[in-house]
Protein backbone atom coordinates (compact mmCIF):
# COMPACT_ATOMS: atom_id res chain seq x y z
CA UNK A 1 0.00 0.00 0.00
CA UNK A 2 0.89 3.69 -1.16
CA UNK A 3 2.74 5.03 2.19
CA UNK A 4 2.54 9.42 2.51
CA UNK A 5 5.34 10.93 3.64
CA UNK A 6 6.18 14.08 6.04
CA UNK A 7 7.74 16.62 3.69
CA UNK A 8 10.70 18.25 6.04
CA UNK A 9 13.07 20.94 4.80
CA UNK A 10 11.89 20.20 1.28
CA UNK A 11 12.51 16.40 1.36
CA UNK A 12 9.55 13.65 1.64
CA UNK A 13 10.55 11.68 5.09
CA UNK A 14 9.07 8.86 7.04
CA UNK A 15 8.24 9.36 10.54
CA UNK A 16 10.78 9.07 13.13
CA UNK A 17 9.02 6.26 14.99
CA UNK A 18 8.58 4.46 11.50
CA UNK A 19 4.69 4.28 12.35
CA UNK A 20 1.96 4.77 10.02
CA UNK A 21 -1.95 3.88 10.28
CA UNK A 22 -4.66 3.53 7.80
CA UNK A 23 -6.15 6.02 5.33
CA UNK A 24 -9.58 4.69 4.95
CA UNK A 25 -11.40 5.23 1.10
CA UNK A 26 -14.85 6.09 2.64
CA UNK A 27 -16.95 5.01 -0.45
CA UNK A 28 -15.90 1.43 -0.35
CA UNK A 29 -14.78 1.61 3.11
CA UNK A 30 -11.44 0.14 3.28
CA UNK A 31 -7.86 1.15 3.68
CA UNK A 32 -6.06 2.12 0.26
CA UNK A 33 -2.71 4.08 1.88
CA UNK A 34 -0.88 4.89 5.01
CA UNK A 35 -0.65 8.02 7.07
CA UNK A 36 2.72 9.17 8.92
CA UNK A 37 1.70 8.69 12.87
CA UNK A 38 3.89 11.39 13.57
CA UNK A 39 4.79 12.73 16.96
CA UNK A 40 6.55 15.41 19.11
CA UNK A 41 10.13 14.57 17.43
CA UNK A 42 8.94 14.93 13.93
CA UNK A 43 7.16 18.03 14.94
CA UNK A 44 10.47 19.64 16.36
CA UNK A 45 12.38 18.69 13.01
CA UNK A 46 9.75 20.89 10.93
CA UNK A 47 9.51 23.56 13.47
CA UNK A 48 13.76 23.59 13.23
CA UNK A 49 13.64 23.58 9.30
CA UNK A 50 11.44 26.50 9.48
CA UNK A 51 12.85 28.44 11.72
CA UNK A 52 16.19 28.39 9.80
CA UNK A 53 14.10 29.14 6.65
CA UNK A 54 12.46 31.97 8.40
CA UNK A 55 15.35 34.61 7.79
CA UNK A 56 16.04 33.90 3.93
CA UNK A 57 11.86 33.99 2.88
CA UNK A 58 11.03 36.67 4.64
CA UNK A 59 13.65 38.64 3.32
CA UNK A 60 12.49 37.96 0.16
CA UNK A 61 10.91 41.02 -1.95
CA UNK A 62 7.21 40.75 -2.01
CA UNK A 63 7.34 40.47 -5.30
CA UNK A 64 9.18 36.89 -5.27
CA UNK A 65 7.68 35.63 -2.45
CA UNK A 66 4.35 36.05 -4.62
CA UNK A 67 5.86 34.67 -7.93
CA UNK A 68 6.61 31.50 -5.57
CA UNK A 69 3.31 31.46 -4.07
CA UNK A 70 1.89 31.73 -7.87
CA UNK A 71 3.97 28.96 -8.86
CA UNK A 72 2.48 26.85 -6.50
CA UNK A 73 -1.03 27.64 -7.52
CA UNK A 74 0.20 26.68 -11.06
CA UNK A 75 1.47 23.73 -9.87
CA UNK A 76 -1.81 22.19 -8.64
CA UNK A 77 -3.56 23.43 -11.88
CA UNK A 78 -0.89 21.54 -14.03
CA UNK A 79 -1.97 18.09 -11.79
CA UNK A 80 -5.68 19.45 -11.38
CA UNK A 81 -6.98 15.79 -12.44
CA UNK A 82 -4.84 13.88 -10.22
CA UNK A 83 -5.75 16.42 -7.16
CA UNK A 84 -9.48 16.19 -8.06
CA UNK A 85 -9.73 12.48 -8.12
CA UNK A 86 -7.46 12.29 -5.00
CA UNK A 87 -9.75 14.68 -3.13
CA UNK A 88 -12.78 12.69 -4.32
CA UNK A 89 -11.23 9.30 -3.24
CA UNK A 90 -10.24 10.77 0.14
CA UNK A 91 -12.53 12.12 1.55
CA UNK A 92 -16.24 10.78 -0.28
CA UNK A 93 -17.51 14.18 -2.03
CA UNK A 94 -18.74 13.69 -5.49
CA UNK A 95 -15.83 13.79 -8.17
CA UNK A 96 -17.73 16.87 -9.54
CA UNK A 97 -18.16 18.96 -6.12
CA UNK A 98 -13.93 18.15 -5.96
CA UNK A 99 -13.28 19.54 -9.94
CA UNK A 100 -15.83 22.85 -9.16
CA UNK A 101 -15.17 23.42 -5.43
CA UNK A 102 -12.34 22.02 -4.15
CA UNK A 103 -9.22 22.12 -5.89
CA UNK A 104 -10.08 25.47 -8.11
CA UNK A 105 -10.67 27.19 -4.94
CA UNK A 106 -7.17 25.65 -3.37
CA UNK A 107 -5.71 27.20 -6.83
CA UNK A 108 -7.43 30.75 -6.16
CA UNK A 109 -6.23 30.75 -2.64
CA UNK A 110 -2.91 31.21 -3.25
CA UNK A 111 -3.11 33.09 -6.56
CA UNK A 112 -5.28 35.73 -3.99
CA UNK A 113 -2.70 35.90 -1.61
CA UNK A 114 0.21 36.10 -3.93
CA UNK A 115 -1.54 38.91 -5.45
CA UNK A 116 -2.97 40.30 -2.40
CA UNK A 117 0.58 40.49 -0.55
CA UNK A 118 1.70 43.31 -3.14
CA UNK A 119 -1.15 45.46 -2.30
CA UNK A 120 -0.80 45.31 1.54
CA UNK A 121 0.20 48.48 3.22
CA UNK A 122 0.55 49.71 6.67
CA UNK A 123 -0.80 52.98 8.42
CA UNK A 124 0.70 56.16 9.20
CA UNK A 125 -0.83 58.58 11.71
CA UNK A 126 1.07 62.09 11.55
CA UNK A 127 0.25 64.18 15.12
CA UNK A 128 0.53 67.95 13.43
CA UNK A 129 3.66 69.69 14.57
CA UNK A 130 4.83 66.94 16.70
CA UNK A 131 6.19 64.04 14.50
CA UNK A 132 4.62 60.92 12.53
CA UNK A 133 3.77 57.31 13.55
CA UNK A 134 4.49 54.91 11.12
CA UNK A 135 3.63 51.46 11.44
CA UNK A 136 5.43 48.34 10.34
CA UNK A 137 3.72 44.76 9.97
CA UNK A 138 6.44 42.09 10.63
CA UNK A 139 5.63 38.59 10.11
CA UNK A 140 5.94 36.31 13.49
CA UNK A 141 8.28 33.56 12.31
CA UNK A 142 7.24 30.39 12.57
CA UNK A 143 3.82 29.40 12.96
CA UNK A 144 0.89 26.28 13.08
CA UNK A 145 -1.68 25.48 10.65
CA UNK A 146 -4.00 22.99 11.58
CA UNK A 147 -6.78 21.93 9.43
CA UNK A 148 -10.19 19.78 8.86
CA UNK A 149 -11.28 17.06 6.68
CA UNK A 150 -14.24 18.75 5.36
CA UNK A 151 -12.80 20.61 2.52
CA UNK A 152 -9.11 19.19 2.84
CA UNK A 153 -6.98 21.37 0.56
CA UNK A 154 -9.82 24.22 0.47
CA UNK A 155 -8.77 25.16 3.86
CA UNK A 156 -5.42 23.71 3.80
CA UNK A 157 -4.22 26.46 1.41
CA UNK A 158 -6.35 29.02 2.85
CA UNK A 159 -4.20 29.15 5.77
CA UNK A 160 -0.80 28.44 4.95
CA UNK A 161 -1.54 30.70 1.53
CA UNK A 162 -1.57 34.10 3.43
CA UNK A 163 1.07 32.72 6.31
CA UNK A 164 3.82 31.98 3.70
CA UNK A 165 2.85 35.57 1.48
CA UNK A 166 3.18 37.59 4.61
CA UNK A 167 6.45 35.86 5.25
CA UNK A 168 6.27 33.37 7.64
CA UNK A 169 7.16 29.77 7.75
CA UNK A 170 5.15 26.92 8.14
CA UNK A 171 4.25 23.69 9.97
CA UNK A 172 1.22 22.42 8.86
CA UNK A 173 -1.05 19.33 9.57
CA UNK A 174 -3.39 18.52 7.70
CA UNK A 175 -6.56 16.05 9.31
CA UNK A 176 -5.28 12.77 9.97
CA UNK A 177 -8.55 11.77 7.89
CA UNK A 178 -8.22 13.31 4.55
CA UNK A 179 -4.41 13.45 4.23
CA UNK A 180 -3.76 13.10 0.47
CA UNK A 181 -4.31 16.11 -1.08
CA UNK A 182 -1.76 18.21 1.15
CA UNK A 183 0.47 15.25 0.07
CA UNK A 184 0.07 15.66 -3.60
CA UNK A 185 0.80 19.65 -2.26
CA UNK A 186 4.42 18.66 -1.42
CA UNK A 187 5.03 17.15 -5.07
CA UNK A 188 3.92 20.01 -6.62
CA UNK A 189 6.58 21.88 -4.05
CA UNK A 190 9.54 19.47 -5.61
CA UNK A 191 8.50 19.67 -8.67
CA UNK A 192 9.14 23.81 -8.76
CA UNK A 193 11.70 23.61 -6.31
CA UNK A 194 9.80 25.33 -3.76
CA UNK A 195 12.48 26.94 -1.11
CA UNK A 196 12.78 24.45 1.72
CA UNK A 197 11.52 24.90 4.98
CA UNK A 198 9.35 27.82 4.27
CA UNK A 199 6.39 24.87 4.11
CA UNK A 200 6.69 21.86 6.12
CA UNK A 201 3.77 18.87 6.29
CA UNK A 202 3.69 16.96 9.14
CA UNK A 203 1.27 14.15 9.03
CA UNK A 204 -0.38 12.28 12.26
CA UNK A 205 -2.96 12.70 14.87
CA UNK A 206 -4.38 15.45 16.70
CA UNK A 207 -3.53 14.93 20.07
CA UNK A 208 0.49 13.87 19.30
CA UNK A 209 1.11 15.52 15.87
CA UNK A 210 -1.20 18.60 16.21
CA UNK A 211 -0.76 19.15 20.06
CA UNK A 212 2.85 19.59 19.82
CA UNK A 213 2.48 22.10 17.03
CA UNK A 214 0.43 23.97 19.38
CA UNK A 215 2.83 23.29 22.22
CA UNK A 216 6.26 23.72 20.38
CA UNK A 217 7.93 27.14 21.72
CA UNK A 218 8.44 28.46 18.93
CA UNK A 219 5.65 28.75 17.04
CA UNK A 220 4.30 31.78 17.27
CA UNK A 221 0.81 31.64 15.72
CA UNK A 222 -1.80 28.80 15.49
CA UNK A 223 -4.36 29.13 12.85
CA UNK A 224 -7.07 26.18 13.24
CA UNK A 225 -10.22 25.32 11.99
CA UNK A 226 -11.81 22.60 13.27
CA UNK A 227 -14.52 21.64 15.98
CA UNK A 228 -15.24 23.56 18.80
CA UNK A 229 -14.32 20.88 21.75
CA UNK A 230 -10.50 21.05 19.94
CA UNK A 231 -10.86 24.80 19.78
CA UNK A 232 -11.04 25.00 23.50
CA UNK A 233 -8.26 22.42 24.16
CA UNK A 234 -6.01 24.44 22.02
CA UNK A 235 -6.97 27.83 23.42
CA UNK A 236 -6.24 25.85 26.70
CA UNK A 237 -2.65 25.48 25.50
CA UNK A 238 -1.92 28.55 23.67
CA UNK A 239 -3.38 31.11 25.05
CA UNK A 240 -1.05 30.78 28.17
CA UNK A 241 1.61 31.23 26.08
CA UNK A 242 0.57 34.30 24.37
CA UNK A 243 0.44 32.69 21.20
CA UNK A 244 -1.96 34.73 18.25
CA UNK A 245 -4.84 32.08 17.88
CA UNK A 246 -7.17 31.69 14.86
CA UNK A 247 -10.15 29.75 15.58
CA UNK A 248 -13.00 28.83 12.93
CA UNK A 249 -15.55 26.22 14.75
CA UNK A 250 -18.43 24.83 14.18
CA UNK A 251 -21.41 26.11 13.82
CA UNK A 252 -25.55 25.40 13.28
CA UNK A 253 -26.72 27.83 10.97
CA UNK A 254 -30.10 29.18 10.57
CA UNK A 255 -31.19 29.20 6.75
CA UNK A 256 -34.64 31.84 7.41
CA UNK A 257 -37.00 31.86 4.85
CA UNK A 258 -39.89 34.33 4.46
CA UNK A 259 -43.52 34.21 2.97
CA UNK A 260 -42.11 36.85 0.25
CA UNK A 261 -39.50 35.34 -1.28
CA UNK A 262 -38.26 34.23 -4.81
CA UNK A 263 -39.60 30.56 -4.52
CA UNK A 264 -37.70 28.47 -7.28
CA UNK A 265 -34.42 30.00 -6.39
CA UNK A 266 -35.06 29.53 -3.07
CA UNK A 267 -35.50 26.45 -3.42
CA UNK A 268 -32.47 25.27 -5.45
CA UNK A 269 -30.23 26.85 -2.80
CA UNK A 270 -31.48 25.52 -0.20
CA UNK A 271 -31.51 21.76 -1.26
CA UNK A 272 -27.31 22.59 -1.62
CA UNK A 273 -27.24 24.96 1.21
CA UNK A 274 -28.75 21.70 3.06
CA UNK A 275 -26.47 18.69 1.67
CA UNK A 276 -23.94 20.17 -0.46
CA UNK A 277 -20.87 17.85 0.16
CA UNK A 278 -23.10 15.64 1.64
CA UNK A 279 -24.18 18.60 4.41
CA UNK A 280 -20.36 18.30 5.46
CA UNK A 281 -19.71 22.00 5.18
CA UNK A 282 -19.56 24.28 8.23
CA UNK A 283 -21.40 26.80 6.25
CA UNK A 284 -24.90 24.30 5.92
CA UNK A 285 -27.53 25.92 6.70
CA UNK A 286 -28.98 22.81 9.05
CA UNK A 287 -31.71 24.82 10.59
CA UNK A 288 -34.58 25.43 8.08
CA UNK A 289 -37.03 27.97 9.45
CA UNK A 290 -40.05 28.52 7.09
CA UNK A 291 -42.50 31.54 7.39
CA UNK A 292 -45.98 29.92 8.26
CA UNK A 293 -47.71 30.89 5.02
CA UNK A 294 -45.89 28.71 2.46
CA UNK A 295 -44.81 26.32 5.13
CA UNK A 296 -46.80 23.70 3.78
CA UNK A 297 -45.66 23.87 0.20
CA UNK A 298 -42.47 24.53 1.18
CA UNK A 299 -42.27 21.05 2.57
CA UNK A 300 -44.36 19.17 0.01
CA UNK A 301 -41.88 20.22 -2.68
CA UNK A 302 -38.53 20.32 -0.46
CA UNK A 303 -39.15 16.82 0.76
CA UNK A 304 -40.62 15.26 -3.29
CA UNK A 305 -37.65 16.70 -4.49
CA UNK A 306 -34.95 15.79 -1.86
CA UNK A 307 -36.90 11.94 -2.24
CA UNK A 308 -35.77 11.55 -5.45
CA UNK A 309 -31.81 13.26 -5.02
CA UNK A 310 -28.85 10.69 -5.94
CA UNK A 311 -26.78 9.42 -3.54
CA UNK A 312 -23.75 6.79 -5.30
CA UNK A 313 -20.11 6.41 -5.10
CA UNK A 314 -18.41 9.90 -5.67
CA UNK A 315 -17.16 8.71 -9.05
CA UNK A 316 -20.69 8.47 -10.49
CA UNK A 317 -21.52 11.59 -12.88
CA UNK A 318 -24.65 11.42 -11.52
CA UNK A 319 -24.43 11.31 -7.70
CA UNK A 320 -25.55 14.23 -6.26
CA UNK A 321 -24.37 12.92 -2.66
CA UNK A 322 -21.46 10.89 -1.97
CA UNK A 323 -19.89 9.26 1.21
CA UNK A 324 -19.90 10.98 4.43
CA UNK A 325 -16.53 10.67 5.41
CA UNK A 326 -16.03 7.93 8.22
CA UNK A 327 -17.89 5.27 9.69
CA UNK A 328 -17.49 6.97 12.97
CA UNK A 329 -18.88 9.89 11.72
CA UNK A 330 -22.01 8.16 9.62
CA UNK A 331 -22.96 6.46 13.02
CA UNK A 332 -22.38 10.02 14.93
CA UNK A 333 -24.97 11.30 12.50
CA UNK A 334 -27.55 8.08 12.57
CA UNK A 335 -27.11 8.52 16.45
CA UNK A 336 -28.96 12.27 16.14
CA UNK A 337 -31.18 10.50 14.15
CA UNK A 338 -32.36 8.51 16.74
CA UNK A 339 -32.43 11.78 19.02
CA UNK A 340 -34.36 13.57 17.02
CA UNK A 341 -37.14 10.50 17.32
CA UNK A 342 -36.82 10.54 20.54
CA UNK A 343 -37.09 14.32 20.90
CA UNK A 344 -40.41 13.87 19.16
CA UNK A 345 -39.29 14.67 15.67
CA UNK A 346 -40.79 13.13 12.52
CA UNK A 347 -38.55 11.99 9.69
CA UNK A 348 -40.00 13.22 6.39
CA UNK A 349 -37.12 12.04 4.03
CA UNK A 350 -34.15 9.71 4.73
CA UNK A 351 -33.27 8.45 8.35
CA UNK A 352 -30.72 5.93 7.34
CA UNK A 353 -27.97 4.52 5.64
CA UNK A 354 -27.87 3.53 2.17
CA UNK A 355 -26.16 0.19 0.85
CA UNK A 356 -24.76 0.23 -2.69
CA UNK A 357 -23.78 -3.01 -4.59
CA UNK A 358 -20.14 -3.57 -4.61
CA UNK A 359 -17.47 -2.80 -4.16
CA UNK A 360 -19.43 -0.14 -2.38
CA UNK A 361 -21.29 -2.23 -0.19
CA UNK A 362 -19.17 -1.30 3.19
CA UNK A 363 -18.93 2.58 2.11
CA UNK A 364 -20.45 5.16 4.12
CA UNK A 365 -23.86 6.26 2.46
CA UNK A 366 -26.42 8.53 3.92
CA UNK A 367 -30.26 9.31 3.04
CA UNK A 368 -30.72 12.93 2.85
CA UNK A 369 -32.23 13.58 5.98
CA UNK A 370 -35.51 16.12 7.12
CA UNK A 371 -36.64 16.17 10.17
CA UNK A 372 -39.63 18.12 11.49
CA UNK A 373 -42.13 18.80 14.67
CA UNK A 374 -38.89 19.48 16.80
CA UNK A 375 -38.72 22.25 19.40
CA UNK A 376 -36.32 24.87 18.28
CA UNK A 377 -34.49 24.42 22.22
CA UNK A 378 -34.30 20.51 21.60
CA UNK A 379 -30.64 18.56 21.29
CA UNK A 380 -30.79 17.95 17.60
CA UNK A 381 -31.40 21.82 16.98
CA UNK A 382 -28.80 23.14 19.27
CA UNK A 383 -26.17 20.44 18.72
CA UNK A 384 -23.85 20.61 15.50
CA UNK A 385 -24.47 17.54 13.40
CA UNK A 386 -22.09 18.31 10.24
CA UNK A 387 -23.89 15.51 8.62
CA UNK A 388 -27.19 15.46 5.91
CA UNK A 389 -29.48 16.40 8.49
CA UNK A 390 -31.67 19.26 8.06
CA UNK A 391 -34.69 20.05 10.50
CA UNK A 392 -37.84 22.51 9.63
CA UNK A 393 -39.45 24.32 12.00
CA UNK A 394 -42.46 27.01 11.07
CA UNK A 395 -42.11 30.74 12.51
CA UNK A 396 -44.74 33.80 12.08
CA UNK A 397 -42.88 36.95 12.76
CA UNK A 398 -39.69 38.46 12.47
CA UNK A 399 -39.00 38.52 16.37
CA UNK A 400 -40.02 34.79 16.68
CA UNK A 401 -37.39 33.59 13.95
CA UNK A 402 -34.75 36.04 15.72
CA UNK A 403 -35.00 34.32 18.93
CA UNK A 404 -35.06 31.07 17.40
CA UNK A 405 -31.98 31.33 15.38
CA UNK A 406 -30.19 32.65 18.05
CA UNK A 407 -30.59 30.39 20.55
CA UNK A 408 -27.84 28.24 19.86
CA UNK A 409 -23.97 28.61 21.28
CA UNK A 410 -23.01 29.28 17.99
CA UNK A 411 -22.96 31.99 15.24
CA UNK A 412 -21.08 30.93 11.72
CA UNK A 413 -23.48 31.67 9.14
CA UNK A 414 -26.88 32.94 8.25
CA UNK A 415 -28.93 33.32 5.24
CA UNK A 416 -31.97 34.96 5.21
CA UNK A 417 -35.11 34.51 2.03
CA UNK A 418 -36.99 37.81 1.60
CA UNK A 419 -37.85 40.78 -0.67
CA UNK A 420 -38.55 43.08 1.71
CA UNK A 421 -35.14 45.20 2.15
CA UNK A 422 -35.90 46.62 5.39
CA UNK A 423 -36.32 43.68 6.87
CA UNK A 424 -33.19 41.81 5.52
CA UNK A 425 -31.07 44.88 6.86
CA UNK A 426 -32.66 44.81 10.14
CA UNK A 427 -31.76 40.80 10.35
CA UNK A 428 -28.78 40.67 9.05
CA UNK A 429 -27.96 43.52 11.84
CA UNK A 430 -29.44 41.54 14.74
CA UNK A 431 -28.24 37.68 13.60
CA UNK A 432 -25.52 36.31 15.41
CA UNK A 433 -23.37 35.14 12.64
CA UNK A 434 -19.81 36.51 11.59
CA UNK A 435 -21.01 35.77 7.67
CA UNK A 436 -25.13 36.60 6.85
CA UNK A 437 -26.17 36.00 2.84
CA UNK A 438 -29.07 37.39 1.86
CA UNK A 439 -31.12 35.28 -1.08
CA UNK A 440 -28.04 33.82 -1.42
CA UNK A 441 -25.29 31.25 0.03
CA UNK A 442 -22.07 30.33 -0.13
CA UNK A 443 -21.29 33.36 -2.42
CA UNK A 444 -17.77 34.22 -1.58
CA UNK A 445 -15.64 36.86 -2.02
CA UNK A 446 -11.78 35.98 -1.01
CA UNK A 447 -11.18 39.56 0.22
CA UNK A 448 -13.88 39.32 2.65
CA UNK A 449 -13.72 38.56 6.63
CA UNK A 450 -14.72 34.94 7.51
CA UNK A 451 -15.44 33.67 10.78
CA UNK A 452 -17.72 32.95 13.42
CA UNK A 453 -19.43 34.75 16.81
CA UNK A 454 -19.63 32.56 20.10
CA UNK A 455 -18.17 29.04 20.08
CA UNK A 456 -17.85 29.33 16.17
CA UNK A 457 -14.64 31.21 16.74
CA UNK A 458 -12.42 33.70 17.69
CA UNK A 459 -10.85 36.08 14.62
CA UNK A 460 -11.70 35.82 11.13
CA UNK A 461 -9.74 34.57 8.04
CA UNK A 462 -9.46 36.05 4.40
CA UNK A 463 -8.76 39.45 2.58
CA UNK A 464 -6.69 41.49 5.07
CA UNK A 465 -7.50 40.27 8.22
CA UNK A 466 -5.39 36.78 7.07
CA UNK A 467 -2.55 39.08 6.42
CA UNK A 468 -3.06 41.40 9.58
CA UNK A 469 -2.89 37.70 11.77
CA UNK A 470 -0.34 36.67 10.27
CA UNK A 471 2.19 39.87 11.15
CA UNK A 472 2.81 41.88 13.93
CA UNK A 473 2.41 45.23 14.40
CA UNK A 474 4.83 47.57 15.15
CA UNK A 475 4.54 51.50 15.77
CA UNK A 476 7.56 54.07 15.30
CA UNK A 477 7.18 57.20 15.64
CA UNK A 478 9.56 59.93 14.63
CA UNK A 479 9.81 63.61 16.08
CA UNK A 480 9.33 66.65 13.69
P1 LIG B 1 -11.42 18.23 14.62
O1 LIG B 1 -11.46 19.35 15.60
O2 LIG B 1 -11.64 16.85 15.09
O3 LIG B 1 -10.03 18.21 13.84
C1 LIG B 1 -9.53 19.30 13.13
C2 LIG B 1 -8.02 19.22 13.07
O4 LIG B 1 -7.50 19.39 14.39
C3 LIG B 1 -7.48 17.88 12.57
O5 LIG B 1 -6.33 18.11 11.78
C4 LIG B 1 -7.11 17.18 13.86
O6 LIG B 1 -6.10 16.21 13.71
C5 LIG B 1 -6.62 18.33 14.70
N1 LIG B 1 -6.66 18.12 16.16
C6 LIG B 1 -7.52 17.32 16.86
N2 LIG B 1 -7.22 17.38 18.17
C7 LIG B 1 -6.16 18.22 18.30
C8 LIG B 1 -5.41 18.67 19.42
N3 LIG B 1 -5.68 18.28 20.66
N4 LIG B 1 -4.40 19.54 19.20
C9 LIG B 1 -4.13 19.97 17.94
N5 LIG B 1 -4.79 19.55 16.86
C10 LIG B 1 -5.81 18.70 17.02
O7 LIG B 1 -12.47 18.64 13.49
P2 LIG B 1 -12.91 17.79 12.23
O8 LIG B 1 -13.80 16.68 12.70
O9 LIG B 1 -11.72 17.49 11.40
O10 LIG B 1 -13.76 18.87 11.42
C11 LIG B 1 -15.13 19.10 11.62
C12 LIG B 1 -15.36 20.37 12.41
O11 LIG B 1 -14.70 21.45 11.77
C13 LIG B 1 -16.81 20.74 12.49
O12 LIG B 1 -17.09 21.14 13.80
C14 LIG B 1 -16.92 21.93 11.54
O13 LIG B 1 -17.96 22.82 11.82
C15 LIG B 1 -15.60 22.57 11.72
N6 LIG B 1 -15.28 23.43 10.59
C16 LIG B 1 -15.30 24.78 10.77
C17 LIG B 1 -15.03 25.64 9.71
C18 LIG B 1 -15.02 27.13 9.89
O14 LIG B 1 -14.54 27.82 9.00
N7 LIG B 1 -15.54 27.66 10.98
C19 LIG B 1 -14.73 25.10 8.45
C20 LIG B 1 -14.74 23.71 8.31
C21 LIG B 1 -15.00 22.88 9.38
Amino acid sequence: MEKIQNYINGKFVAPKAGKYFDNIEPAKGIAYSLIPDSQAEDVEEAVSAAQAAFPGWSGLSIEDRGDWMMKLSNGIAARMTEFVEAESRDNGKPIKLAEHVDIPRAISNFKFFATGIQHFASESHEMVGVGINYTLRKPLGVVGCISPWNLPLYLFSWKIAPAMATGNCVVAKPSEITPYTAYLLCKVMEDIDFPKGVLNIVHGFGHTAGDAIVRHKLTKAISFTGGTTTGKTIATIAAPMFKKLSLELGGKNPNIIFDDCDFDEMMSTTIRSSFANQGQICLCGSRIFVQKGIYERFKKEFVEKIKKSKVSYPTDPKAQLGAVVSKSHMEKVLSYVELAKEEGGTILAGGHQVKLDAPYDQGFYLAPTIIEGLKFDCRTNQEEIFGPVVTLTPFETEEEVLMMANSTEYGLSATIWTNNLKRAHNLANEIDAGIVWINAWLVRDLRTPFGGVKSSGVGREGGWEAMKFFTEAKNVFVKY
